[in-house]
């Protein structure tokens, strides 16, 4: 397997780019292998391109750019032990469609399902559901080609190195596979509506206690909507206002025949979750512990509302449970998320930079994937985990085969 005279990529939205000297689109994991050894011969940087869904510096290397869009599917399906094992470059939405057709479900899944599953997941990815964690926490196990070109298969027998492998964003070595905990396949039943801000505030607790799922759009004036091409749910809306509301979403398990309405469906899970997004904005997105949730979207909604008034994009807030993942934005921490985005035609840096500095007084950590401003101090303060993440890197990865600058700077 040959290398490939590299070129330029970009992200999804196009915030991101890079040049690359040589690029590849490997088949199989000793392809992969062997890759990374050219690239040791030549003393290239290697990185993974997935789906380029993320908005942060994240893929982009003047290496050696991998895709693995050849090396995907999914490998075997074992019903009895609820576990399948996917190549690392599967989409999530070819996950979906095979889960189905073997009676099995994702446990969660979040608002698109395009992205491939090593790039997603391990970038801290989430839904939403107060009692579901991210999906790096259903990772049972994968193989990660290391810089020295020799397979590291992680079967969950060592906790801490699944805990560290779980979130990682491609620090670690190259994903080839990975094994996935699901569950018996299951229907969704979605009910959108609208409502008031103070009345989704004083409605918060009880229904994201009471909903497997449960999340909303905040949007502070009408057209906050078609920019997330949101469905204009004013035929259910339990207030007047078109403006400073939030367009609720619920969630839940049911054995109820498939239908659709409007503004309610039901059918198998992977058919439900995700929704519609075109590539007109670069979002910021924050874990923020619990039970600081309400306080920070009052602080958000009232900065878009006094001084960024210009920046009309939804927030999305969720809920996501805490989990083990050394690097997870979810560590050992209930959270929501609360996300912002800047539309193009403004210059949207000093409302993120704002954002981050509301949201960074609550302890909040940033998804891996989406705009945020750490530095090295900043990850180390936020994560109890990270030098033990790094320490455990540097010994995979002594040159720093597979870092840019941006990681180098958060986890080299
Ligand atoms: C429209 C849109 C909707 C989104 N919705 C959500 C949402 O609902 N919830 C949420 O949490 N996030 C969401 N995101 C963020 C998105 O899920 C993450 O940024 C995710 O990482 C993107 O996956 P990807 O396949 O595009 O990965 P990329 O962005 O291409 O890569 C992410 C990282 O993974 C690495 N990588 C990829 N494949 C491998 C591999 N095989 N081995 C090693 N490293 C690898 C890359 O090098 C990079 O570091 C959304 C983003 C967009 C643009």
């Amino acid at each position: 397997m040959g290398l490939e005279k590299g070129g330029m990529w970009r992200n999804w939205v196009g915030n991101q780019y890079c040049v690359s000297q040589f690029r590849a689109t490997p088949e199989t994991e000793a392809e992969v292998a062997e890759l990374v050894h050219e690239a040791n011969r030549r003393d290239l940087a290697v990185r993974v391109a997935g789906s380029g869904h993320s908005f942060t510096p994240v893929v982009g290397t003047n290496g050696l750019l991998l895709s693995l869009e050849r090396l995907r599917g999914v490998q075997s399906v074992d019903k009895a032990r609820r576990q399948i094992t996917v190549a690392g470059g599967t989409r999530i939405n070819e996950i979906g469609r095979t889960l189905k057709e073997h009676g099995l479900s994702l446990t969660n899944q979040g608002d698109i399902d395009s992205q491939a599953v090593a790039g997603a997941f391990t970038t801290g990815t989430h839904g939403t559901g107060i009692t579901l964690g991210n999906l790096a926490s259903s990772i049972a196990g994968m193989r990660l080609v290391t810089a020295s070109g020799d397979v590291l298969d992680i079967d969950g027998t060592d906790l801490d190195l699944l805990h560290a492998a779980q979130v990682s964003v491609g620090s670690l070595g190259i994903i080839s596979s990975l094994t996935l905990n699901v569950m018996d396949a299951y229907n969704l039943h979605e009910r959108l509506w609208r409502d008031d801000f103070e009345t989704c505030m004083e409605r918060h607790d009880e229904l994201a206690a009471n909903h497997r799922h449960f999340g909303f759009f905040w949007c502070p004036v009408p057209e906050s909507r078609h920019l997330y091409c949101l469905p204009d749910t004013s035929a259910v809306s339990s207030t007047s206002k078109t403006a400073d509301v939030c367009e609720m979403k619920v969630m839940d398990i049911t054995t109820a025949a498939p239908m659709e309405s409007e503004f309610e469906k039901i059918a198998y899970s992977s058919e439900v979750y995700p929704i519609e997004y075109v590539p007109n904005f670069v979002e910021l997105e924050y874990a923020v512990p619990l039970e600081h949730g309400k306080a920070s979207i009052r602080a958000v909604r009232e900065l878009m509302l006094t001084k960024h008034t210009n920046c009309i994009y939804p927030i999305e807030y969720r809920f996501t449970a805490g989990d083990p993942a050394w690097m997870s934005p979810f560590h050992k921490q209930d959270s929501i998320t609360l996300s912002v985005s800047g539309g193009p035609g403004i210059d949207y840096w000093a409302f993120l930079k704002d954002v981050d500095t509301i949201l960074r007084g609550y302890n909040s950590r940033p998804h891996w994937g989406k705009m945020h401003f750490l530095d090295t101090q900043d990850v180390t303060d936020l994560y109890p985990r990270a030098d033990d993440f790094r320490q455990l890197r540097r010994s995979l990865d002594p040159k720093g085969r597979f870092l840019n600058d941006h990681l180098r700077m958060l986890l080299g």
